[in-house]
C-alpha cells in the first residue's frame, strides 16, 4: 500500500483502467464469474446478428436480462464515489472503464474524462436519429420504436459482434500513451482490447498500480499491488496521495 500510495502521489497524469470489480459490492455481478450473467444467459442471444434478425425475440430477453441487473436500484459504491471526486483533479488525465452500469457517471464522474470502452446499458441508441434516450424508454411496444423518430433501438452497451463505441478504442490509446501512472481498478485484465492498455503505457515508462482482490497477468510487471476488496482499498489510497 504504501508504493501504491507514493507512486500516486508522484503521478501529474493519472490513467485509471477499471473493471467488473468496481461493481461487486453494488450489487451487480461479473458477468463471466461463476454466478454471473452468462451462467443463466446464453451469450448467442446477445449478438448483434440475433438482433438484427429478431428485434422483437431480442428485446424480450434483453428486458429479462435488465430487471436481473436492476440498474435503477443499484448505487455507486464508495470505489464509484473516490474516483468520481478524483476525476475533477488536474492530475487526473483519464478512466477507461469496462463496466456497462453507468455507476461512475451517476456518482458524478466527469463525462469528459470518462471513456466507457464498451458502452452503456444505462442509454439506449437509434439507428437512424443516432441520439441516445434512457433505458427506461423501452417499454411495451416491442422491439421498442425511437421516441423522437420511431427508428430501431439498440442497446447502448457493445454487442457481440459489434465493434467498440466510434472514438472510444482511439481516446483509449491516446491517454494510455500520455498517462505517467496506469491504476487498474477491479479488472483481472483479461479481456481485449482492454488488456492491452497496461503495454501501451508501459512502453512510453509509465508506472503501474494494480488495485484488484485476485491475481492478474500483469502483477510481475506491476510497481505496486494492492490486495483486498477495491471499495475499501481505493478510496483509501486515492485519499492518502491527495486525489
Ligand atoms: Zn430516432
Amino acid at each position: 500500500m504504501d508504493a501504491a500510495v507514493r507512486a500516486l502521489q508522484e503521478s501529474r497524469r493519472l490513467l485509471v483502467l477499471s473493471g467488473a470489480g468496481a461493481s461487486t459490492a453494488s450489487g451487480i455481478p461479473d458477468f463471466r464469474g461463476a454466478s454471473g450473467v452468462w451462467s443463466r444467459f446464453d451469450p448467442r442471444e446477445f449478438h448483434v446478428e440475433r438482433w438484427r434478425a429478431d428485434p422483437e425475440g431480442f428485446w424480450r430477453l434483453r428486458m429479462r436480462l435488465m430487471e436481473e441487473l436492476d440498474l435503477a436500484h443499484a448505487k455507486p459504491n464508495a470505489a464509484h464515489e473516490a474516483l468520481a471526486s478524483a476525476s475533477a483533479s488536474p492530475r487526473f488525465l483519464g478512466h477507461v472503464t469496462q463496466n456497462i452500469d453507468g455507476l461512475f457517471l451517476r456518482a458524478g464522474h466527469q463525462e469528459e474524462r470518462l471513456v466507457e470502452i464498451h458502452g452503456t446499458a444505462a442509454k439506449v441508441r437509434c439507428l437512424a436519429c443516432d441520439r441516445f434516450f434512457p433505458y427506461e424508454v423501452v417499454g411495451a411496444t416491442l422491439p421498442p420504436p425511437c421516441p423522437q423518430c420511431g427508428g430501431p433501438l439498440k442497446p447502448g452497451s457493445v454487442l457481440f459482434g459489434e465493434p467498440l463505441p466510434a472514438g472510444a478504442w482511439a481516446q483509449a490509446q491516446r491517454w494510455a500513451r500520455d498517462a505517467d501512472l496506469l491504476l487498474v481498478v477491479g479488472s483481472s485484465l483479461e479481456v481485449t482490447p482492454v488488456a492491452l492498455l497496461p503495454g501501451l503505457a508501459l512502453e512510453r515508462g509509465a508506472r503501474l498500480v494494480i488495485a484488484n482482490a485476485t491475481p492478474t497477468r500483469y502483477d510481475a510487471h506491476a510497481d505496486a499491488l494492492v490486495r483486498g476488496a477495491v471499495e475499501a482499498e481505493v478510496p483509501a489510497l486515492l485519499r492518502a496521495a491527495g486525489f
